[in-house]
């Protein structure tokens, strides 16, 4: 994984946060990833549809309020990457489309 803006791969521990959640059977995964040399945070995301295939985009640069939030709000769960959760920090981050 690498910085959206300037390209610099990733550290493991540069991975602030992740969250996982099932939307019509699919499974769909953010990571949050910060870059210190940018202070912007890029977003990838994976979906792994009913059939298994596996499909990935990367997103951002977010500003790092905005990432902030975000992983704040993640941070709420205890479980971030069980897709099957359903506690309001996973309903928020889905905008309720979780099945
Ligand atoms: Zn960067
Ligand atoms: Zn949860």
């Amino acid at each position: 994984m690498q910085c959206i803006q300037c390209k610099r791969l990733f550290l493991n521990e540069e991975r602030i946060a992740s969250i996982s959640g099932s939307i019509m059977g699919d499974e769909h995964t953010d990571a949050y990833f910060l870059c210190p040399v940018c202070g912007v945070y890029t977003v990838a995301s994976w979906w792994d549809d009913f059939a298994g295939v596996e499909s990935e985009c990367l997103s951002g640069p977010k500003s790092k309020q905005e990432g902030d939030e975000r992983v704040e709000l993640i941070r709420e769960c205890s479980e971030p990457w069980d897709k099957k959760c359903r506690c309001e920090a996973h309903r928020k981050y889905f905008n309720d489309t979780l099945d």
